[in-house]
């Protein structure tokens, strides 16, 4: 795009300053998990389908949504607590194995190993 970059620049906003970044308020959700209060985006959507919990990263999954840190740890507690069933509005509890699948990947290769008892028998040599 030829030209653009200095149409930009001669026409800067004077005077009020530039403020391309409308500060959005970003809605604040409660972790299932820890019952921290946080800002929506740092957290899990979790929706309920066929009796099994189901992340919903981008949010478009219709439903009651339950919202967790993208956590093993979080997701531990909320399933001790049985905080899907309420939040979720379930009858029995569901199952989490999609969730637990999703948070550990994004866990990824980060700090804490989390052996995942199913797939790898980390053999030490
Ligand atoms: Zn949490």
């Amino acid at each position: 795009m030829p030209g653009r970059d200095a149409a930009l620049h001669s026409q800067t906003a004077r005077g009020r300053g530039p403020s391309p970044v409308h500060t959005r308020s970003v809605p604040i959700r409660t972790c299932v998990g820890c019952r921290t209060r946080e800002r929506a985006d740092a957290l899990l959507r979790v929706v309920a389908e066929n009796g099994r919990a189901v992340p919903d990263p981008r949010r478009r999954l219709p439903g009651r949504g339950a919202w967790l840190h993208p956590r093993t740890g979080c997701l531990d507690r909320a399933e001790r607590r049985s905080a899907f069933v309420r939040a979720l509005r379930l009858r029995v509890a569901p199952e989490t194995g999609a969730v637990r699948h999703w948070v550990q990947e994004q866990q990824g290769t980060g700090s804490l190993p989390v052996p995942s008892s199913e797939e790898s028998k980390v053999d030490q040599s």
